[in-house]
């Protein structure tokens, strides 16, 4: 059987809703991924115009890509067919559904941007989690809401899809968005009061059918904005998700529901407040410790985690005040430790970099005081800056 140059019948054209079809296979060709399998009609919708392919099997065997070339529709398989088998090819209809709802819901969105604001839709990408429509203009954020709204109002009117092709004197009537210029028969997408569209694609049959479209960010994006969107199933999927985390977080602030952002405000200000008392006891600690110690050329000083890079610089310099040279360290053993070493008469420069090879460490600085962290345990800690003590009495 010779590969039609027309290509094959595409069934998914004029019967969006098939599920099932039989056809003959009429090419098989190997490559390094599997075969490719042509055949004389398809209802296997191949990747294009931003949606994604069909899913499904061919003869029992799973279809795991579709795409269109050289006006042929190869179908991904894993092993081969003889040309001439008769196969049945059906689709996997939940991801069909999906991306109908997906593109349906964007048609709307387009239709209406555009006539609102006379935008063109530059760009349509679906994604494994969500939409994204690319505008050649900037939508005003405090608008995003109102065309949201209006979007969904249009599927609650519930409103039929209507696919066909004009006759030539027809389509030079008609004004309709196209993202190409187009030869040949011209395939209009029309949803009455909101789109008119050039199209390709696999559409519902009415707009009810989207079930909903959620705007999830506007941002700006090559002189227009980039909007990402979820629609139907996975705005139900989503608003199902955010519902749970909303409940976890009630039942652990014991807040109700439509609360919990007043009460994780006031946690976190009582966790700052908490945090400010926090510091300010550690530090009378570290200056109690520090009064502990008698006066000497190098003080080193460990403190149990969580000091932060500025509280430890700070108990640093205390310390640089009764010694000439002071290391204090914050962390456990197992985890490491940070550090702040400063000095008022030697450069700490050089002293970190011994300090860093001898327990493992990393960090620098300036002349008089650097930080960093090493993965060291106290005692190798304490053993290190007992050794430096000695060699500077020994120096004496
Ligand atoms: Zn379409």
């Amino acid at each position: 059987m010779e590969i039609s140059e027309n290509g094959p019948e595409r069934l998914y054209d004029r019967a969006e809703y098939i599920k099932s079809f039989t056809a003959q296979v009429v090419c098989v060709k190997e490559d390094d991924k599997g075969y490719l399998v042509a055949l004389d009609r398809t209802g296997f919708y191949p990747e294009g115009g931003g949606q994604l392919c069909d899913f499904g099997t061919l003869g029992g065997l799973p279809v795991t890509d579709v795409r269109e070339k050289g006006g042929q529709i190869w179908h991904r398989v894993p092993q081969a067919f003889t040309q001439g088998d008769r196969v049945e090819g059906v689709i996997d209809w939940d991801r069909r559904l999906l991306m109908m709802q997906q593109h349906t819901g964007e048609h709307l969105l387009s239709g209406i941007v555009h006539r609102r604001y006379g935008f063109e839709n530059v760009g349509f990408h679906m994604g494994s989690d969500g939409v994204t429509v690319d505008f050649d203009g900037e939508i005003p954020a405090g608008e995003l809401s109102a065309l949201e709204w209006e979007t969904n109002r249009a599927i609650w009117e519930n409103i039929p899809v209507q696919v066909e092709y004009p006759s030539p004197q027809a389509l030079q009537q008609l004004s309709y968005r196209s993202k190409k210029a187009l030869t040949g028969p011209v395939r209009i997408v029309t949803i009455a009061g909101y789109d008119v569209c050039a199209c390709c694609g696999t559409h519902l049959h009415s707009t009810g059918e989207v079930g909903m479209v959620k705007i999830l960010s506007c941002q700006k994006h090559k002189g227009g904005v980039r909007l990402t969107l979820l629609m139907g199933q996975r705005a139900m999927l989503h608003y199902r998700q955010l519902l749970g985390s909303v409940a976890g977080i009630s039942a652990l602030l014991s807040a109700k529901q439509e609360e919990v952002l007043e009460a994780v405000q006031r946690l976190s200000q009582e966790n700052t407040v908490l945090q400010q008392q926090l510091s300010d006891l550690r530090k009378e600690s570290f200056c109690r410790r520090l009064d502990a110690v008698a006066p000497q050329k190098v003080i080193c000083l460990l403190e149990s985690p969580g000091l932060t890079p500025v509280q430890l610089r700070q108990f640093c310099l205390m310390a640089c005040e009764k010694a000439q040279t002071a290391a204090v360290f914050s962390g456990e053993d197992g985890a490491g430790y940070k550090y702040a070493l400063g000095s008022s008469v030697l450069d700490v420069r050089e002293m970190g970099k011994q300090l860093n090879q001898a327990l493992q460490g990393r960090g620098g600085g300036a002349r008089d005081l650097i930080q960093g962290s090493v993965n060291a345990r106290a005692e190798e800690i304490r053993r290190y800056f007992a050794e430096l003590s000695e060699q500077g009495r020994d120096g004496q």
